[in-house]
């Protein structure tokens, strides 16, 4: 058997590093013992050494399946480079390349081979791998797998053949951002064999978090570049048309500003990329097509112009500042017209109605991390899974704190009301039950009849769909997407309503319209 002492070589004789990150070791060394493993681990977390590494000390072929086609090129450039043998397949490839790479995997010449999806499932595909030995799938982006992901993608639901196929060959599954149920699916959907899980943290303690009202967004943003001279930063847009809007309207006023947009030529993508990379240019205006794969550490903050379509899509962007760990910020604007527009924008792609729910009910949460009033890394955090000790102290909300009352009531009658419809119920009828509304839902479900009915009527609808969102982002209160969104206990509710925990709310505000004091760098 293959040992972590061989890997510590093959890691500082191939990829040049002293040792490995912590986790790293613990996952290799799970991998070269044959079993499956799940890895979470943030973007730059270094989830690519932990299937390299295994497949450069294994015999065999290490095949890795990435939805990524425009990336494959880079990694096995980079992989050869290091004296890697590697090669990647998919429909950008002549049938003559492909042919060339195919009878090198059969002559054992490769230790990497990246294919996308379509072409793992395309015909005679798998039964041709069945001829080279395969010592390790690599399934990376795992969590385009879930359809309750936030970038699901079908072909992935055919990656249950790899295991029906090769049932003794272990999996490596990776991805960068995964809410709890995505976590699951993903091990579900592969049929992974009692996966070793292995989840770091995804917090980024140096990232400032900010949100701002979208009212008057332009002269907010140079008002903020004003006092970060060129500091190289990215702002996120909605639309193409608006980001080669908003970086004329930049330009205009002196800045040093560039777009980029997946409707842009090759050739003009690649020189704004390179223009930011080597601080050419200061500001990039882009979609969210832009910053994957890009590794530039210094990049010092991210404006989000408009509400990003869900808390994974956020978390991703705002990663993409301070890499090299320094000071950096994360201003999201935001406007209940955004919400309104993105919400009309879902709404109208009714190709899958399931899918439509779900992304509106993400939306919603996007939605109340904007107008929440506690800590938001800690609401960011627990939507991935991991909850804080304390605040954070690095966002606005903890710089410049709203004031509470104790709301340790209205969650008691909350959380009682969750117990005694079994938890059953979504957040619509769950304040119905609340409030004592008499409509067929409530009655049809016998909810008329439990002890809490009507224990909540002198609050209003949307405040109490507010202090559940609070709830919510607090932990007090779990989301069962897969169950008709219905709102289920957690260890914590279970503290409150049996164990006298007390529960801090925040009536809601209008987001804070001035600035948070800043942190001196
Ligand atoms: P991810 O795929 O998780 O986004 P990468 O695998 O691209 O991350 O790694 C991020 C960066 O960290 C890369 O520049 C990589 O070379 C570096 N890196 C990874 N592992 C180590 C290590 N053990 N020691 C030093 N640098 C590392
Ligand atoms: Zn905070």
């Amino acid at each position: 058997m293959v040992t972590i002492r061989e890997a510590r070589e093959a890691l500082k004789l191939y990829f040049g590093y002293e040792k490995f990150r912590p986790m790293q070791e613990q996952i290799i060394d799970t991998v070269l013992q044959q079993k499956d493993v799940v890895v979470l681990m943030p973007t730059g977390g270094g989830k690519s050494v932990c299937f390299q590494v295994p497949a450069v000390v294994l015999p065999g072929l290490c095949v890795v399946v990435s939805p990524l086609i425009a990336l494959m090129k880079d990694q096995v450039e980079a992989l050869l480079a290091n004296g890697i043998p590697a090669a990647y397949l998919n429909s950008s490839l002549s049938a003559e390349q492909q042919y060339k790479t195919e009878n090198e995997c059969l002559e054992g010449k490769l230790k990497l081979l990246y294919v996308s999806p379509e072409k793992l499932l395309s015909s005679g595909f798998l039964s041709f791998l069945k001829r080279v030995n395969v010592s390790l799938f690599a399934v990376d982006e795992a969590h385009c797998i879930s359809s309750w992901g936030h970038d699901f993608r079908p072909e992935y639901t055919q990656l249950k053949a790899l295991k029906q196929q090769f049932p003794t060959t272990p999996v490596i599954a990776l991805t960068a951002t995964a809410d709890k149920l995505t976590q699951k699916d993903i091990q579900e959907q592969l049929y992974l064999r009692d996966p070793a899980v292995f989840i770091s943290s995804f917090d980024r303690p140096n990232i400032n978090l900010m949100v701002k009202p979208g009212k008057d967004r332009f002269n907010r943003i140079t008002d903020f570049l004003s006092r970060r001279h060129r500091q190289p930063g990215i702002v996120y847009c909605l639309s193409r048309k608006a980001t080669e809007s908003l970086a004329n309207k930049l330009k205009a006023s002196g800045y040093n500003a560039t777009y980029y947009h997946a409707g842009m030529s090759a050739p003009q993508r690649a020189r704004a990329q390179e223009a930011f990379l080597r601080d050419d240019v200061q500001i990039v205006c882009a979609t969210i097509a832009f910053g994957m794969g890009i590794d530039k550490s210094n990049v010092r903050w991210v404006i989000h112009y408009n509400l990003p379509k869900n808390i994974e899509g956020y978390y991703q962007e705002i990663g993409r500042a301070g890499r090299d760990g320094a000071s950096s910020e994360a201003l999201l604007f935001y406007s209940f017209a955004d919400v309104m527009n993105m919400r009309n924008m879902l709404q109208e792609n009714e190709s899958d109605q399931k899918q439509t729910e779900l992304q509106l009910v993400k939306l919603e949460r996007m939605q109340q991390f904007a107008e929440a009033a506690a800590c938001r890394r800690r609401i960011l955090l627990q939507y991935f899974g991991e909850t804080m000790e304390k605040d954070c102290g690095n966002c606005d909300i903890c710089r410049n704190p709203p004031t509470t009352f104790d709301g340790t009531l209205l969650a008691q009658k909350a959380l009682s009301a969750v117990a005694r419809t079994q938890e059953q119920a979504n957040m619509g009828l769950l304040v119905d039950v609340l409030r004592g509304a008499r409509n067929s839902q409530v009655l049809q479900a016998g909810f008329d009849k439990v002890k809490t009915y009507g224990a909540g009527r002198d609050v209003s609808t949307l405040d109490w769909n507010r202090y559940l969102h609070q709830m919510l982002n607090g932990g007090l209160l779990e989301m069962a997407y897969d169950q008709g969104y219905t709102l289920k206990l957690t260890e914590q509710s279970r503290q409150v309503l049996f164990e006298g925990r007390k529960v801090q709310l925040v009536k809601f505000e209008e987001v804070k319209q001035d600035e948070p004091a800043m942190k001196p760098r």
